[in-house]
């Protein structure tokens, strides 16, 4: 055998190999994705008053679904405390040590709806962490995507200011860490949280590195993210707001994802991919008045999975926000879980339903920055 023979045969055979590797799924070519996961029975520590919905049961529901789910390649991240320069690159130093006053006390009010007991200041710093052990866990390879199930939540907190059961704002230190440790120029965040996350955008606002995008009732608290809030100075049309009126569901989300999500994601060409996944869009959520299924959940992680594959080599993580109902959150987070596993088996969704002015106007607005 002459050399490119042996070259020849030596590739023949290499080929052969990896067919039998994909075949036995340890190949790349339509393998099961690997999904890091953070849940930590220390994010129960952080109290709340009698009757609050966003209760430590929640992460109970989710450490049992943990407990029984099965799925190739999940594999368990261990979170940890986000350092206070991680926390100060999105917040001031002054309302951090204002939280952190709070810890050992009994009990501090910072607005109706958010209470910090003796724990919050420490499970906040390791909800936000979570987030980062995840994306330290993407970034160095050991994982491919992932899911922070944290809390306290974080996307209403604001520079200096905590409000609607958020202390620190997980995502938006998140990406920042990116920006910061990793360099990346170009991260995406998909909010699919009933709630506008008025903190997330107020932190980018200005900033085009950044690429918002939140899908909420509107109006609903906390009042914000009106089709016309698009960001200011390089922020222009970095902002994204698709306001829906209540009773949207499925076929209206998945209309916004095809006309509006999908083609501007896919224009930004983002580098990471982070959503803000909140579950109180579910028809069965008791704080608003959606419709979402856990297959229209599937369906939007499939979509961001997707642009996160074509632009990012599939780096995407998506932190805890709200998500009330207990076995609605279980059965949702299951389902985004199952998706990130890369076998795209979910059921196409039938576009359309009955937003489309919500529709056309966000892509009125947004038509001089995106091509719609
Ligand atoms: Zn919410």
């Amino acid at each position: 055998m002459g050399e490119k023979g042996a070259i020849r045969h030596k590739l023949t055979e290499t080929i052969a190999e990896y067919m039998l590797k994909v075949k036995e799924g340890g190949g790349s070519i339509n393998a099961v994705l690997r999904t890091g996961y953070v849940c930590d029975p220390r994010y129960r520590n952080h109290e709340v008053p009698p009757g609050h919905p966003e209760r430590p049961e929640r992460i109970d529901a989710l450490l049992a679904l943990m407990e029984r789910y099965s799925r190739e390649e999940i594999v368990k991240i261990e979170p940890r405390a986000a350092a206070i320069e991680e926390i100060s690159a999105n917040h001031d130093r002054r309302y951090i040590d204002q939280v952190c006053a709070t810890a050992g006390k009994p009990l501090f009010v910072f607005d109706p709806d958010t209470h910090a007991y003796s724990e919050s200041y420490e499970t906040a710093l390791l909800s936000a962490g979570g987030l980062l052990s995840l994306i330290e866990h993407i970034m160095a390879g050991k994982v491919d995507n992932g899911f922070a199930m944290v809390r306290p939540p974080g996307h209403h907190a604001e520079a200096d200011q905590a409000m609607g059961f958020c202390f620190f704002n997980n995502v938006a230190i998140g990406a920042r860490y990116l920006r910061s440790k990793y360099e990346l120029d170009r991260i995406l965040i998909v909010d699919w949280d009933v709630h506008h996350g008025n903190g997330t955008q107020r932190s980018f606002y200005a900033d085009n590195s950044v690429l918002y995008v939140s899908l909420h009732q509107y109006p609903h608290y906390p009042g914000t993210g009106a089709v016309n809030d698009i960001g200011v100075a390089d922020g222009m049309g970095y902002t994204v707001n698709i306001p829906f009126p209540g009773g949207c569901g499925d076929g209206e989300y998945a209309a916004a994802f095809r006309r509006i999500v999908e083609p501007i994601s896919r224009q930004f060409a983002p580098q990471f991919v982070l959503i803000s996944a909140g579950f109180d869009a579910h028809r069965r959520d008791p704080l608003s008045q959606m419709r979402l299924t856990r297959e229209g959940f599937e369906a939007m992680t499939r979509s961001l999975l997707a642009v996160a594959r074509d632009h990012s080599q599939g780096r995407l993580a998506a932190v805890l926000e709200g998500g009330y109902d207990l076995d609605a959150l279980e059965e949702s987070v299951a389902g985004v879980l199952d998706e990130l596993g890369g076998k795209d088996l979910g059921v196409e969704l039938p576009h359309g339903g009955g937003a489309e002015t919500v529709l056309d106007a966000v892509t009125r607005v947004h038509r001089r920055f995106w091509r719609l």
